[in-house]
């Protein structure tokens, strides 16, 4: 086989989190009773006048300036017309439409970054975003025979994400939707659950002999709903456009399918074009007017997004790269972070012995707890208290960890868990002299080589006296305990 250079382009379809639909008042609630959330807006009656939803438009505007993003102040709706059982109205609200006069998506020209496994950062531009209605759900798993219609979904509003074909790999494709999820949580836009079906990816992939030659023919591989299917598709799909171009054919246009358990692609339809739809612009709306103050409040109100906490976390608290990126990955985590490190004394200094209990410890405890970090007995102010007690000596790094296996299972106080069980840190030097010389007592032959100059023996008095004191000695102390004793 032939090597050939994959270029990539991705579409991501994210609902957005509004109360309402997208044109029309009808709630947005899911599992609930079939129909239950219809009108004739969203069912397309004739006559029925759809109005935009404000929030949507406000959501869109956020994604669309969080991926830096040029805001369209006259953006259109347009129709895209065909037939299928989901969709009553027998056409969708969208912003799209083939044809340069009909391409007014609220938002174009943005971009983002991702950041690659050899630490190459490497910008991906962003086409466009559009927003639309979604279509209603066929249920077909409820008798052999009979097919079921759900208009619950019909007129949820929609983000189409579009990429730039920037992408030269599957890993950097999943590093790009990665970010694009992630930066949907950070701006609360959208659920962006993946397993929901509230985010969902197509993947556009075409194969050139070299780096420099024009873009091949692409296949467009549908509504890939994890990123280890998105890889995988993208993979699968390499071998097949390879074996077609080793054989000197073309690769042909067309929409497909992957199929998880065969691990291949399936054509579903040969490459539909614009004029298949008969776009015209929506009748029953005006332009999409936006007053360029709206934008400029929400983008005055934009939230800390990944990659700016990521900076801050190693400049405000001292965090490697990596541990920042760790800390970063999830929203929820982030703020978790976040809100102890703030409760850290010296949190510049300490605050990566913060970043190590979150990721080493709390982190570690999340991955097997049902409902994850919600379900965390510890509050972020609980933990910063436990960090502030190792950093003032009150107690070890050692007791520390049977401190915090306490909290997690009941959610106490760490105050309350030393004192109760009576684990202060021995800082009385006269105590502690008193252990020592006791270890050094019963182990007089290795004491002697130790004064002898084996230094190497030092290791083991001090393991021997932090036993003894219950790893409850302060190590420092234990230290220079022995060298004093041996200097007698
Ligand atoms: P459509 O609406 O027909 O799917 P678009 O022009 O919106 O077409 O492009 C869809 C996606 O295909 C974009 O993400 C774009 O980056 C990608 N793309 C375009 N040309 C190629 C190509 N030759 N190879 C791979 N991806 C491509
Ligand atoms: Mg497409
Ligand atoms: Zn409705």
């Amino acid at each position: 086989m032939a090597n050939y250079f994959p270029v990539i382009g991705l579409e991501i379809h994210c609902q957005l989190a509004t109360k309402t639909k997208m044109f029309c008042g009808c709630e947005i609630e899911v599992n609930t009773t079939p129909n239950k959330h219809v009108c004739p807006v969203c069912l397309g009656m004739p006559g029925a006048m759809p109005v935009p939803n404000k929030k949507a438009v406000e959501y869109a505007i956020r994604l669309g300036l969080a991926l830096n993003c040029e805001i369209d102040l006259n953006a259109m709706w347009t129709r895209k017309n065909y037939f299928y059982p989901d969709l009553p109205k027998g056409y969708q609200i969208t912003q799209t439409g083939g044809l340069p006069v009909y391409d007014h998506p609220i938002c174009k020209n943005g971009w983002i970054e991702v950041t690659r496994a050899d630490g190459v950062t490497k910008r991906i531009g962003i086409t466009r975003i559009h927003m639309e209605e979604d279509a209603g759900k066929l249920i077909h798993d409820m008798s052999p025979t009979d097919s079921h219609f759900d208009a619950n979904r019909c007129g949820t509003p929609l983000c189409e994400i579009v990429t730039e074909p920037d992408i030269r790999s599957p890993e950097e494709a999943v590093l790009a939707l990665k970010k694009i999820k992630q930066i949907l949580e950070y701006t609360q836009v959208s659920n962006a659950n993946m397993e929901n079906g509230n985010m969902r990816c197509d993947g556009n992939i075409s194969l050139r002999p070299s780096e420099d030659a024009p873009f091949g023919i692409r296949a467009e591989i549908k509504n890939l709903n994890s990123f280890t299917n998105l890889e995988k598709a993208l993979y699968a799909e390499i071998s097949l456009q390879s074996l077609t171009l080793d054989a000197g054919k073309e690769v042909e246009q067309c929409t497909k399918r992957y199929n998880p358990d065969t691990d291949k692609t399936i054509v579903i339809r040969s490459k539909e074009d614009a004029h298949d739809y008969k776009y015209f612009p929506e009748p029953d709306m005006v332009r999409l007017v936006t007053d360029p103050a709206f934008v400029e409040e929400i983008r005055r109100t934009l939230p800390e997004l990944p990659d700016a906490r990521r900076a801050r976390f190693m400049s405000e608290y001292g965090v490697t790269e990596y541990d920042a990126r760790v800390l970063t990955d999830d929203r929820d985590v982030s703020i978790w972070f976040d809100t102890a490190a703030k409760k850290v004394v010296d949190s510049a200094k300490n605050g990566k012995i913060l970043a190590n209990w979150v990721i080493s410890e709390l982190l570690r405890e999340v991955k097997d707890l049902e409902g994850g970090l919600a379900a965390v007995k510890i509050k972020p102010e609980q933990l910063a208290v436990l960090v502030n007690k190792i950093t003032d000596n009150t107690i070890s790094g050692k007791i520390a960890k049977t401190v915090f296996a306490e909290m997690f299972q009941t959610g106490d106080d760490p105050e309350k868990i030393i004192k109760d069980k009576g684990l202060v840190q021995i800082t009385d030097t006269s105590a502690i002299e008193a252990v020592v010389r006791e270890v050094v007592a019963e182990n007089a032959a290795q004491f002697a080589e130790f004064k002898a100059g084996k230094v190497a023996l030092k290791g083991f008095f001090v393991g021997m006296s932090m036993r003894k004191s219950g790893g409850k000695a302060n190590p420092g102390l234990v230290n220079q305990i022995l060298d004093k004793l041996a200097a007698e």
